[in-house]
């Protein structure tokens, strides 16, 4: 784009001196001749052009064309008239002196005049500094433009130029008020805050301020909210840039994109350059072969070399935040780089509910909803899924043509981003009979081992990918996730097609993901966490995959084949066994699984107090061993 602006320009230029001096070009000794002709010759007027050879005129009376006089034929009859030139004319002179031109025009009484030197080879400096200006300031003013918010990118959509959005603080409205808890988190960004309103305040006492702050936590946590809100809080410019956008198909592209983002950076200082999901970029380097590989790590080598270019004086504060702080390079986070970390966990019942208080601010709530109620229940939802559940209750209020958002619409909208939305699909007869005692299967199971979340809601009704859903939710935060627990959860995970087993003696595919779950927690106790003897507590990754190309970057795997072996057979014991577990447990409680099914077939849904009502209350009695 730039380019063709380019081009665009000095075309612009080159064509100039063409424009205006309008006529047919003659040749010099046609024109001499016209002059000569008669007694007064055929020339009206004539105008010289100072430093080069052009002539231009008009004739008195417009001459036939000499190029049509020897295609003209006799057979015309002469019934067609030679064609006729335009009123004026354009010649040049040839280069040696015609001494007797200016005597010839005086005698002959036509008008000459000069022009001043406009384009001669004279003025040619000044046309090339001309030339080499426009481009300057045509370059100057598509940058110019392209930082602007208006337009972003502009017509200046060059993939060198950084495309990070510039946000000026008058147009962020977001401040520490608009993020509720995470006060931990806040104290430690107000820090930042502090340097960036009066940055002299802390470089008289030479003290060091961090350059690079990582905010690293789950998605939805509000981390790219709490980098706005820290510029919005500071007062200073925002330059905000997601990872994934260095990522080009040509190589040194990305590169040059951070350089242009720095330099950019820099001149607006103090400011905070956000540099959203650093990990797609700021992978462990040397993982992988490839151009798209080698692209990232010439990426991510000019952000380390420009964060290392900054000196103490340059108010520029760059904040990252990532959802996987374990792939990051190890030199990303080395002093003098992004050296703070600002840990971000879900938020605890405090702070859902003031999460919820911050997003139904222009939500007319009816006298029934407690958000108290409404966080208590919302245990490991993130900040994102709450201010999703308040919109869907919204949506759902107006749906039904409410005025108000009451305690109904709150509920439905948390099956919704727990269990995705209702699905319109006609099943027959086996497959909800066989969907009803999958989904008994689950609850009977998670009932029963006490190590478990208790059961929020079973339903068989099609929802987001699922046939029937088990939904568990906490009573309580639990942030230590014990063995039992785990073997627990595999047993859950197997108690559906243990009931299919149980009852239809075969299995359904639609367990699908039940064992594609167990899979992954039995690999991550076997490899990672150290919770099979034959393995011992040692770290055995698998490849990753690449973030956007979907490749594997391949990794050598660090272990041997023999390991993988024993890694292989330790994992399907762990799930063998549990789906054994499962049998017996459902086996021995196969009448409260008949009876769980059939309310189900009946009713489709059941909640907590209904499961009560059936199993009655929680007991304690199977204790939750799985080896
Ligand atoms: P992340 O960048 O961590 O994935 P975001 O910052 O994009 O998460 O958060 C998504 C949305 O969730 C935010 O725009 C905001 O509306 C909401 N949100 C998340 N955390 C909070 C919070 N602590 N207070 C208020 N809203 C929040
Ligand atoms: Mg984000
Ligand atoms: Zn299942």
């Amino acid at each position: 784009m730039l380019v063709l602006g380019m081009l665009l320009a000095v075309g612009l230029i080159f064509v100039l001196p063409y424009v205006g001096s309008g006529g047919s070009k003659v040749d010099y000794s046609f024109f001499r001749s016209q002059l000569e002709s008669g007694d007064e010759g055929n020339i009206k007027s004539v105008v010289f052009f100072e430093g080069n050879n052009k002539i231009s005129g008009e004739w008195k009376e417009p001459p036939d064309d000499p190029a049509e006089k020897p295609a003209e034929k006799p057979a015309d009859d002469g019934k067609k008239a030679p064609k006729k030139l335009p009123a004026r004319f354009v010649t040049y002179r040839p280069p040696v002196d015609d001494k007797d031109l200016i005597p010839l025009l005086q005698s002959r009484n036509v008008p000459y005049q000069t022009e001043p030197a406009a384009w001669g080879p004279g003025a040619s400096l000044i046309v090339n500094m001309l030339i080499v200006l426009a481009v300057i300031g045509f370059v100057w003013f598509m940058l110019r433009r392209s930082a602007d918010p208006l337009g972003p990118g502009g017509m200046a959509g060059s993939f060198i130029r950084s495309p990070a959005k510039r946000f000026a603080p008058s147009e962020q409205h977001n401040s520490f008020d608009d993020v509720a808890g995470m006060e931990q988190s806040k104290r430690e960004l107000q820090e930042v805050v502090e340097f960036l309103k009066n940055p002299a305040k802390f470089q008289r006492l030479g003290a060091q301020i961090p350059k690079g702050v990582l905010l690293m936590g789950p998605p939805g946590t509000g981390k790219t909210l709490l980098a706005r809100a820290t510029a919005g809080e500071a007062g200073v410019p925002f330059f905000s840039i997601n990872g994934s956008e260095f990522i080009q198909m040509f190589v040194g592209v990305g590169a040059s994109r951070v350089r242009d983002m720095f330099r950019t950076a820099k001149d607006s200082a103090p400011c905070i350059l956000f540099i959203d999901e650093i990990d797609a970029v700021g992978r462990v380097r040397g993982a992988g072969v490839g151009g798209g590989h080698d692209e990232r790590e010439q990426t991510l080598n000019q952000i380390l070399s420009e964060m290392d270019g900054f000196t103490q004086n340059e108010a520029v504060i760059v904040l990252a935040a990532t959802n996987r702080p374990d792939v990051l390079d190890p030199a990303l986070l080395r002093p003098g780089r992004f050296d703070r970390h600002v840990p971000i966990d879900r938020p605890t019942r405090t702070g859902r509910v003031g999460i919820l208080k911050v997003h139904t601010r222009k939500v007319p709530l009816a006298d029934n909803v407690n958000l108290e109620t409404i966080a208590t229940g919302t245990i490991g939802f993130s900040g994102a899924d709450l201010r999703n559940l308040v919109n869907e209750a919204a949506l759902n209020a107006a749906r039904e043509g409410k005025t108000q958002v009451d305690a109904d619409d709150f509920d439905a909208a948390k099956d919704r981003v727990l269990m995705g939305p209702k699905r319109e699909e006609i099943l027959n007869d086996k497959e909800r009979a066989m969907t009803a005692y999958h989904e008994a299967g689950h609850a009977l199971v998670a009932w029963l081992l006490p190590d478990l979340d208790p059961v929020h809601k079973v339903t068989i009704v099609p929802r987001g990918r699922a046939l029937g859903v088990t939904q568990l939710l906490a009573d309580e935060e639990r942030h230590h996730i014990g063995e039992q627990r785990l073997h627990s959860n595999l047993v859950l995970a197997m108690g559906g097609r243990a009931a299919e087993k149980l009852v239809f003696d075969e299995y359904s595919a639609g367990a699908e993901n039940d064992i594609q779950q167990a899979t992954d927690i039995a690999r991550r106790m076997v490899a990672h966490w150290g919770m099979s003897e034959a393995i011992g507590p040692l770290a055995f990754h698998q490849s990753e995959e690449h973030p956007f190309l979907g490749k594997e970057m391949h990794e050598m795997r660090q272990y041997s084949e023999q390991t993988a072996h024993v890694i292989d057979q330790e994992m399907q014991r762990f799930v063998n066994e549990a789906s054994q577990r499962a049998t017996e447990i459902l086996a021995a409680h196969r009448d409260k699984l008949e009876q769980i099914a059939q309310a189900l077939l009946e009713r489709e849904m059941l909640d907590r107090e209904e499961i009560t009502a059936i199993l009655g209350a929680r007991a304690p009695a199977v204790a939750a061993k799985a080896s």
